[in-house]
């Protein structure tokens, strides 16, 4: 294998850029050219790439986003886009691609294997974390940080104000943020979408804790689990707290990726590029129990990820 190509795609997550690093450092390493591809699959089909070297990835292991930057592509959906970003496969003699991106991109990457034959990798790169084959995506570890810091923030002023505060964050088929930075950030409650939620039970604990003296409660809420302006209303009219409502949004996206983030992606992204120098055709990376492992992308896209109960259960009965 001669020339690689690697591209982001999708909703851009921190530790994407140290992943595009491992990749170019590897592959140049090994012997290979590698082509950045911008824009995701946009730019592949639009020819908007160019060959990098090892300083083209010097300086960025701390940054979030990408350098390549993203994109969704309405085009790459159709046959004719497709065949198009074929063309730019035979301009520029590509014989593999990492694409680093969601369970979307992973699809993309798939489908275009099958009509073309070009050797593809899938490394998993979303804050949501919820690509099934392994047990975390690049970016979550720095997004939980960043809303557990947030809630740090919050915390304080909801203990000077003796205030309840509902922060929404991210998660709108999933409540993986919402569960992991609710437990480390002890929240009162913490709602997601894969679990229906209690109202009841949502005052009777804020009013069990003011009973006993507490002067804060903070309840996480996953966007796709409940309108959180609703609930902050709905617990005001029923307990009379002073309630406050804080939306995170994007900038959960954003920020330099942790340590675990970046370690990660630098793992994932060189065994990237090894996948295709020992000619696999279609496989997604992922860690599972530490270990790198990999599998073909087909069947982890037909793998649902699942939340993790025990630990859902857990946060219930360390906030009483
Ligand atoms: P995130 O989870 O962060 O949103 P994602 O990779 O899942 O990331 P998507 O918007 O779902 O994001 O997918 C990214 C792009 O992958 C799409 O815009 C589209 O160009 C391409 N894609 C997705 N599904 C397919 C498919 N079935 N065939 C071809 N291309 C696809």
């Amino acid at each position: 294998m001669q020339r690689i190509a690697v591209l982001t795609s999708g909703g851009d997550s921190p530790g994407m850029n140290a992943c595009i690093r491992a990749v170019v450092r590897k592959a140049i390493y090994h012997g290979m050219e590698v082509i950045g591809i911008n824009r995701g699959f946009n730019g592949f089909i639009e020819a908007d790439m160019a060959p990098m070297n090892l300083g083209s990835v010097a300086d960025i292991i701390h940054r979030g986003g990408t350098i390549l930057r993203t994109a969704r592509s309405e085009q790459f959906l159709t046959p004719e886009g497709r065949a198009r970003a074929y063309e730019n496969v035979k301009r520029f003699g590509l014989q593999g691609l990492v694409v680093i991106g969601g369970d979307g991109s992973f699809r993309g990457a798939h489908q275009f294997n099958l009509e073309y034959n070009l050797p593809v990798v899938g490394v998993p790169g979303t804050i949501d974390n919820d690509i099934p084959g392994t047990d975390q995506t690049i970016g979550f570890d720095t997004a939980v940080n960043t809303v557990v810091e947030a809630i740090n923030k919050i915390r304080d002023t909801a203990t000077s104000h003796e205030r309840t505060f509902i922060v929404e964050v991210m998660g709108r088929k999933h409540g993986f943020i919402a569960l992991a930075a609710g437990l480390a950030g002890g929240a009162e409650s913490i709602l997601i979408p894969e679990r229906p939620f209690d109202f009841d039970d949502i005052c009777e604990r804020l009013m069990r804790g003011y009973r006993r003296g507490k002067l804060h409660s903070i309840i996480v809420v996953a966007e796709g689990a409940a309108n959180a302006l609703e609930i902050g209303q709905r617990i005001k009219e029923r307990t009379g707290f002073d309630t406050k409502v804080t939306i995170l949004g994007h900038l959960q996206r954003g920020g330099s990726p942790t340590a675990t983030d970046r370690i990660m992606a630098s793992r994932l992204g060189a065994r990237a590029v090894e996948l295709l120098m020992a000619g696999e055709k279609r496989k997604m990376v992922g860690i599972k129990a530490g270990q790198l492992v990999a599998l073909d992308i087909e069947e982890a896209l037909t793998q649902t990820r699942t939340i993790d109960l025990d630990m859902y259960n857990l946060a219930g009965v360390l906030s009483i």
